[in-house]
């Protein structure tokens, strides 16, 4: 039986034999009308009756779907797999048994532990908060509460500083109010990608479920007039799994080592279609039209479809980091780390990058978009795993208005839709004309990446935002430390910043390669000190940190004695991280105000 699929091939062929490629430079319109919404919607269908838990039948379907759509359209791309480090939930159930006796429906969080069988009864003890409003048990919640030998209720999605602070606290197990009417998946683990020996300390050690918000409240209700008894079960299987990784690579034809990363994960909670068929449909017309005008493309394009997202908290992308390490240290010229696009009611967008590249993202929203926001700085989350090598980031995520029905109280995805993270995220939350609107934004990012001479990097936004956050820990630690030569070393760095700049804009034959080595350069020097702490080989726990984070002590320093034991060893901290950011800058500043001449920069 002739396919569709084969008729989608034997269309190809031929238009690509009436148009040869390359023939003439294409300008971004041009590319841009030969998005179509048909082969995304084709795709959201089918994913959305695949279940694609990282390491599943459904995960390896998807991957299975993907190559054969690339393969029909002529895109070259590998695949690869790999073990990685996973936690599946199973089961949970929660009984109250004292002082009376019903059940709760619950969830079990990837990475929590397994209880023995039989499960694990104990009495539950609510943390906090007293006021109804706050959704999230908060740290001094916990202070007078014991917990010892006992089962925490908290409020808020199981994350790891609940989890962390209610081990701390004795506790023998948790019970997570999630700030929703439906349960909803999460991932407790603050392990970023695969864990290293040390990093397994930071597993969490006790099983933790969640409940809905008006289970919850039930419960706090409860728990003020007696105490409970109850019966927690939670299994999950954790460990090493192999997983499918499908990447494109479409090539540039004048640098070609060059390369533009694009990249979104494959598996999803349950069939997950916001989060995210969506996005791996627009990730598929993309590497179709970025194929088709391949002759255009300057540098090469890479599209990644990331396994382990959900349950290995990122581990395909980080996986991708650790192991070409190397080629996007040299390569990369950006990252653009995709989710949610083509969601119902989401007509908001929300632009996040590294600043170095701000100005681009200002134009692009401002020439394609109607959004005249900020743009914000990145994020530590959803695939973010480049910051340590230092490539900028840049993504826009879109977003449904606070007053639309669809938006959830809180939420971190599926553009904040109610159904973010559970069963109910299912193809009615699609919507095929944003989905158009979204990966036409993409394209627009993407497409001068790949094909301007000059590299669109300017790092003058990156200043304001250093001396931003330096004058902030400088205000916050008073006269306990001094950041003033830090601050005159970011004024040496903002003038040779200037400099590249100028010498970038006005660049002609080989100088433009100077100054796009020089730019990448900048960016792979102050991004792992102005975002991390674990540096440029390792990874942070996954958690939201200040700018140049390793100076984040200087604000507990104006309160201690100055000569206390405590504060001796924040300065010593502080001095370290200082000599670390100082480096960074003196390289930085080299590089940016070098000229033709090619000094060395140490
Ligand atoms: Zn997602």
């Amino acid at each position: 039986m002739r396919t569709h699929l084969d008729w989608v091939s034997a269309a190809l062929t031929l238009t690509a034999f009436l148009l040869p490629q390359a023939s003439r430079a294409q300008s971004l319109d041009e590319v841009l009308d030969q998005v179509r919404p048909d082969e995304m919607w084709r795709l959201t269908e089918v994913f959305s009756e695949l279940d694609r838990t990282s390491s599943t039948e459904g995960e390896r379907l998807a991957a299975d779907y993907l190559e054969q759509q690339l393969e029909a359209l002529g895109v070259p791309h590998h695949r690869y797999e790999f073990d990685s480090f996973l936690s599946i939930p199973i089961s949970a159930s929660l009984a109250v048994t004292v002082p009376e006796s019903f059940d709760v429906s619950a969830l079990v969080p990837a990475f929590s532990t397994s209880t023995a069988p039989g499960g694990l009864a104990g009495e539950m003890v609510y943390v906090g908060p007293t006021d109804s409003e706050i959704v999230t048990t908060r740290d001094e919640d916990f202070a007078g509460i014991d917990l010892e030998g006992r089962i925490a209720l908290l409020r808020g999605y199981p994350s790891p500083e609940l989890i962390y602070q209610s081990e701390r606290a004795g506790a023998v197990g948790a019970v997570c109010i999630a700030p929703s009417p439906r349960l909803v998946n999460m991932i407790v683990s603050s392990v970023w990608g695969h864990p290293t020996r040390e990093d397994t300390e930071r597993l969490p050690k006790i099983p933790i479920v969640s409940i809905t918000e008006t289970d919850g409240r039930r419960l706090e209700e409860l728990a003020r007039q007696a105490r409970i008894q109850v019966q927690l079960e939670a299994k999950t299987d954790t460990g090493w799994k192999k997983i499918p990784l499908v990447i494109v690579e479409v090539p540039g034809a004048v640098e070609p080592e060059k390369f533009v990363l694009i990249a979104n994960h494959i598996d999803s909670w349950h069939e997950g279609v916001t989060d995210t068929a969506t996005g791996n449909a627009s990730l598929l017309e993309l590497a179709r039209v970025l194929n088709e005008n391949q002759g255009g493309l300057r540098r090469s394009v890479r599209i990644a479809w990331w396994p382990g997202h959900s349950t290995g908290r990122y581990s395909g992308s980080t996986w991708y980091a650790d192991n070409f390490y190397e080629d996007l240290y040299k390569n990369a010229v950006a990252y653009m780390a995709i989710d949610s696009p083509g969601v119902r009611s989401a007509t908001e967008l929300e632009p996040e990058g590294m600043w170095e590249l701000k100005g681009f993202l200002e134009s692009v929203m401002r020439e394609r978009t109607d959004f005249r926001g900020e743009i914000n700085r990145s994020y530590r989350y959803n695939d973010e795993a480049m910051w340590g090598i230092g490539v900028p980031s840049l993504t826009v995520y879109p977003a449904i208005p606070l007053d639309s029905q669809d938006r959830a109280k809180d939420a971190g995805g599926s553009a904040y839709g109610y159904w973010w993270h559970t069963i109910e995220d299912s193809l009615d939350k699609a919507d095929r004309d944003l989905l158009l609107r979204d990966t036409k934004i993409f394209l627009a990012m993407l497409w001068p990446l790949a094909t301007q001479e000059v590299l669109p990097y300017d790092f003058e936004p990156v200043v304001v935002q250093m001396e931003a956050q330096i004058g902030e820990y400088a205000r916050a630690a008073g006269e306990s430390w001094d950041f003033g030569p830090l601050l005159e070393s970011v004024e040496g760095f903002s003038a040779a910043a200037q400099q590249l700049k100028a010498r970038s804009s006005s660049a002609q034959g080989d100088a433009v390669a100077a100054a796009n080595e020089d730019s990448m350069a900048v960016s792979r020097a102050i991004n792992p000190v102005l975002f991390t702490i674990a540096g440029p080989f390792h990874h942070d726990p996954a958690r939201q940190f200040p700018l140049f984070p390793g100076l984040g002590a200087s604000a507990e320093l104006a309160d201690l004695e100055p000569t206390s034991e405590e504060a001796g060893f924040i300065k010593t901290e502080l001095l370290r991280e200082t000599n670390r950011i100082e480096r960074a800058l003196a390289r930085a500043t080299c590089i940016a105000s070098r000229g033709t001449d090619r000094t060395p920069c140490l």
